[in-house]
């Protein structure tokens, strides 16, 4: 079976519920991207389809667990920008009438279930409300508050929390070929979520990352705003890495602030932020929040139609005016 990090009440809770005949028809697995909800969407098939509550080694768990089982039905939204039409939900409503064709149930697995419109929802209710006994609807969600509460009403929510930063790490280490401190870098650049930490670490950018908000930060203490306005120029090139930068950007200011006051206090960017650190004196430490704050907005105005140059422009002036 598959390996979730940390959360085995959740799995413990499906157990008792199978074992006792009382598994619900619809959860709702909610947490982070990166958090398990796939892996635990699976490991519950595989409890719910096994005649043994999920033996690992019968054909059917071995079905599911190389995602070959035919009444194992996986979905995503449609519709180019990955959301759900209604017209699809309304094929997953009849599609539900028809009996599995070999297994004890017939499981659907909706990712991002966040996509669904309103009316998408609206039209999802009535199968939710009253499935064939054989249905169980497996919705995975990273933003319920884009949930009808008519929805959220007829699931049982299964809520993934982040594992211990020890647990994260090992799996880390098994995961990804990768030097200790790096693994230890993207774990706290994911926020302590182990599967962007993963991503992160798999994408390759994030050296260069870090590498590009020390020179910035440098240009910062010890150069002019045109060295600074150069750096922004060159990262704004490619919009989708320059968001990337400038959320890493946050991150390292964070770890600024936390460095002048307490020097001693782990940080994300240690080394780098150690090679900088005779210059924090020049830092308003005031000045760091505002920055740190102003910088997560501006990641998402990247992201959004906004003139590349304007905001290129508006990280030199955001960090230079509040930090110096
Ligand atoms: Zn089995």
């Amino acid at each position: 079976m598959k390996q979730l990090l940390g959360n085995q009440h959740l799995i413990a809770q499906i157990r008792t519920a199978v074992r006792e005949d009382k598994a619900a028809h619809a959860y709702l697995i909610c947490g982070a991207v990166g958090s398990g909800k796939k892996t635990l969407a699976d490991i519950i098939s595989t409890m719910l389809m096994c005649p043994e509550g999920g033996c690992e080694q019968c054909v059917c768990c071995q079905k599911v667990e190389k995602g070959i089982h035919p009444d194992l039905i996986r979905l995503r939204g449609d519709n180019k920008n990955g959301t759900y039409s209604v017209d699809q939900i309304r094929e997953i409503r009849k599609d539900a009438l028809v009996y599995p064709n070999e297994g004890r149930k017939k499981i659907y697995v909706l990712e991002e279930a966040e996509k669904m419109s309103p009316a998408a929802q609206d039209a999802f209710l009535k199968i939710l409300e009253e499935p064939p006994a054989f249905v169980v609807f497996l919705l995975l969600c990273s933003d319920e508050s884009r949930m009808l509460a008519t929805v959220l009403s007829r699931v049982i929510r299964l809520a993934l929390e982040l594992p211990s930063t020890e647990q994260s790490l090992s799996w880390l280490r098994e995961q990804a070929q990768a030097p200790d401190d790096l693994i230890r870098t993207a774990l706290g650049a994911a926020g302590g979520n182990p599967g962007q930490a993963l991503s992160l670490i798999k994408e390759g950018k994030l050296k260069e990352r870090i590498a590009n908000c020390e020179a910035f930060s440098r240009a910062l203490l010890t150069g002019t705003a045109y060295d600074m306005a150069a750096i922004s120029h060159k990262l704004a090139a490619d919009k989708e890495e320059f968001a990337e930068f400038i959320k890493t950007l946050a991150l390292y200011f964070r770890d600024i602030a936390v460095y002048k006051t307490a020097p001693t206090a782990e940080l994300v960017f240690a080394d780098s932020i150690a090679s900088l650190a005779g210059y924090f004196v020049r830092i308003r430490a005031d000045g760091l929040l505002r920055t740190i704050e102003g910088l997560q907005q501006l990641a998402v105005q990247v992201t959004q139609s906004i003139s590349i140059l304007l905001l290129e422009m508006r990280l030199v002036t955001l960090v230079r005016t509040n930090c110096i």
